[in-house]
């Protein structure tokens, strides 16, 4: 018997007895006995750690921001517990929620991909697969998105490609770093090529950020494959996983059926790609805002000193002098 098949028979073996004491009063004839908690609070209750199986508190692991303490296993976050991580308290100012996504191609695979997005919506509690907005990360400001897995996969669609490239124009337009935190299945295929166009509209934008010597920042987290490692997610100056994140572009059994051989146990691991030089930093999740903090310091101070302009800045520092 399961932990939570213990708690209930005992919860429904307690309401019983209840039940027989009060009917033997002759009081509680009327009285409906429900166990003291139901099942949703017990899971609200119990997080099942998917690292090392331990049953952990939801409340303490939420205060460890979702890291087992055990076995270290970064749970997923969602987007907007993403921003609440990495920004200063109530610094974030979300835009462009109102963009919305719509059906252009009439898609139905087994149901209509209007149905899925308000199921989507439903299950996620949020509009698209991405947030994006200005905050700040220890008092510098930044232009900051994280992709929401829990709407369908963090799939990058329409939506996605157009909230990313309004966030860059901004970072563009007030000279502040720009910090896209991805967590995606890939690009969407219920809009068909019109997903895929993403890749090069985001890459097109990233080009012009570099360009403008401004900081790009992409943080990986568990999962983030397809498309979304093939454009954006890859292009960072700096590019910082999370402990055992998995990130690569197809899935290992497709490369397996493909090339017909076995591949490494860790292949497609945060760990790998660091060893193998595909990314700069492996990361635990206490330790991201602090660092990230600390590259937009170090990048502003050498901007600063190699042309005289403040990145947060159009105006030469040093003009007149
Ligand atoms: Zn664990």
């Amino acid at each position: 018997m399961g932990l939570k098949d213990f708690f209930k028979t005992r919860q429904l073996k307690k309401a019983a007895k209840l039940q027989s004491q009060l009917s033997t009063n002759g009081n509680g004839h009327d009285l409906k006995v429900e166990p003291s908690i139901c099942d949703d609070q017990l899971c609200v209750l119990w997080t099942k750690c998917q690292g090392c199986n331990e049953l952990l508190y939801t409340s303490e692991l939420k205060k460890n921001h979702s890291v087992c303490k055990h076995c270290g296993h970064h749970h997923r976050l969602t987007a907007q517990e993403r921003i609440d991580l990495l920004t200063d308290y109530g610094s974030f100012l979300e835009i462009d929620d109102n963009i919305l996504p719509s059906d252009p191609l009439n898609f139905k695979d087994l149901k209509p991909y209007k149905d899925r997005l308000k199921e989507a919506e439903k299950t996620s509690n949020s509009k698209e697969a991405i947030i994006t907005g200005i905050g700040s990360i220890n008092n510098q400001p930044v232009a900051i998105g994280a992709m929401e897995f829990q709407y369908i996969g963090g799939s990058m669609g329409s939506v996605v490609g157009e909230k990313i490239v309004s966030l860059a124009e901004r970072a563009i337009e007030k000279r502040i770093p720009l910090i896209l935190v991805s967590s995606s299945g890939g690009a969407r295929m219920h809009e068909g090529i019109l997903s895929l166009m993403q890749m090069a509209k985001t890459a097109g934008i990233l080009k012009k950020l570099h360009e403008e010597k401004l900081l790009y920042v992409s943080l990986l987290t568990e999962p983030t494959f397809g498309g979304v490692t093939a454009s954006f997610a890859m292009l960072g100056d700096i590019l910082i996983a999370e402990p055992r994140a998995r990130i690569g572009f197809a899935g290992r059994r497709v490369i397996e059926e493909t090339i017909r051989q076995k591949i490494p146990k860790d292949f497609q691991t945060a760990e790998y790609l660091l060893e193998n030089g595909q990314i700069d930093l492996v990361i635990p999740r206490q330790n991201l805002k602090p660092l990230v903090s600390d590259l937009i310091r170090l990048h502003s101070q050498n901007t600063k000193l190699k042309t005289g302009i403040s990145p947060f800045s159009k105006i030469p520092l040093f003009a007149g002098v």
